[in-house]
């Protein structure tokens, strides 16, 4: 059996390495590191795939949340409600913008923003709700779009961990995550589902001015050569990774299917099995079926209700089964943003997640010999 890795980004090198190596080696003859003709090409056909106005790439997922804030125009004080259960950069940028992070539970299936605390979480102070599509699935955009309308607040999707799902609204019609909010934002990290080899992110957007805006903010406020018109910051994509991500965009929805495929292997394995809880997909049609495309899997995530799962995974750990536990720490509770208007009794989901939570190897290049060891070991533990 060929050693499990939690990513294996070399694996899917190898099917893409004779395109990837010669647009590398292109791009080094023409010395064009910096908004090489690459940047721009692969801005386009992100915009085509996404099916946005705007994509205005970025140095990392970060910093593209930054940027999108800052492009809105939020002011110090301003409320911005996001999830509890995320990863950090989220809460990050808020704070560092001296915006005022509200934080708020998430939906116990899809471990998705929770509509209703969002809606008592709002003040007149609120300016802004950023859900995360947590794992590769959306979160409920219809109420979220319906909730900021009626409040007249921005919306703001983190969309590091979803680039390339499909968000199914209510009346039938489908969009790409990301470019449903006022904007969006996603991450090349290497280990997301589209990953550069090195950093990079992006913004996306279907308003004009907002794009004229975000282009300025990105190269330090220049609107015109010099001339400085608003405080901005250094954010670049570089040429050798537009060109490794332009090379690597034909292959995302196939990558996507992939994800898909080794999720459905692995949730027929566990099915029926009574101390684990298997992801849920929500959106279209309810299966993870090779059509709707609503959940990419960027993670593929099980709830151990048993109590038993640190205990997995230090057991897999024996089994050299790579694992994570994203996230083993709620938000709020975080030193760097505790908060005294946190209440614990308004967090029981996210509380429980922490502990119940394990995300397994997920990625493009799993076999079935592999799937086969990775559910035998964790069904051999959990009944032992
Ligand atoms: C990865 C990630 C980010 C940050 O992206 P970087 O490119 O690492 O800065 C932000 N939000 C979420 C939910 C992420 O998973």
């Amino acid at each position: 059996m060929k050693k499990i890795q939690m990513v294996d980004l070399g694996g899917q090198y190898q099917g893409i390495k004779e395109q990837v190596n010669a647009t590398i080696s292109t791009i080094m003859e023409s010395a064009a590191f910096i908004n090489g003709p690459e940047v721009h090409a692969f801005q386009k056909d992100l915009e085509t795939y996404l099916g946005v106005q705007h994509v205005i790439p970025c140095a990392n997922g970060t910093d593209a949340l930054q940027i999108a804030m800052m492009g809105l125009g939020l002011k110090p004080g301003d409320e911005v409600i996001t999830a509890d259960f995320t990863f950090a950069a989220t809460v990050e940028v808020i704070a560092l913008l001296q915006l005022t992070p509200v934080l708020v539970d998430v939906d116990p299936h899809t471990f998705n923003i929770d509509v209703e605390a969002v809606e008592k979480a709002i003040t007149p102070k609120t300016k802004a709700i950023v859900p995360v599509h947590l794992f590769g699935q959306c979160a409920d955009m219809d109420a979220i779009l319906a909730l900021a309308e009626k409040h007249d607040l921005y919306v703001i999707e983190d969309n590091a961990q979803a680039i390339g799902a499909d968000h199914t609204f209510k009346d039938g019609r489908k969009q790409k995550a990301g470019t449903m909010g006022h904007v969006g934002s996603t991450s090349f990290f290497p280990s997301k589902n589209l990953g550069a080899y090195g950093d990079g992110g992006a913004i996306f957007t279907n308003d004009d001015e907002l794009a004229h805006t975000l282009r300025g903010i990105v190269n330090h406020g220049m609107y015109k050569r010099y001339y400085h018109d608003v405080v901005g910051v250094n954010s670049r994509l570089d040429s050798i990774q537009a060109a490794v991500l332009r090379a690597k965009l034909p292959n995302l929805n196939s990558y996507c299917e992939k994800r898909r495929a080794a999720a459905r292997k692995y949730s027929a394995a566990f099915s029926g099995q009574p101390n684990i809880v298997v992801p849920v997909t929500v959106n279209g049609c309810g299966e993870i079926c090779q059509s709707c495309n609503c959940h990419v899997f960027h993670q593929y995530t099980l709830k151990i209700t048993n109590g038993k799962r640190d205990a997995l995974v230090e057991h897999l750990k024996e089994k050299q089964i790579p694992c994570g536990v994203y996230y083993p720490i709620p938000l709020h509770r975080q030193k760097a943003y505790l908060d005294e208007r946190y209440d614990e009794n308004d967090f029981p989901v996210t509380n429980q997640l922490v502990q119940e939570v394990i995300s397994l190897p997920m990625h493009t290049e799993l076999d079935d010999e592999q799937i086969t060891y990775i559910t035998e070991a964790v069904i051999g533990f959990l009944n032992g």
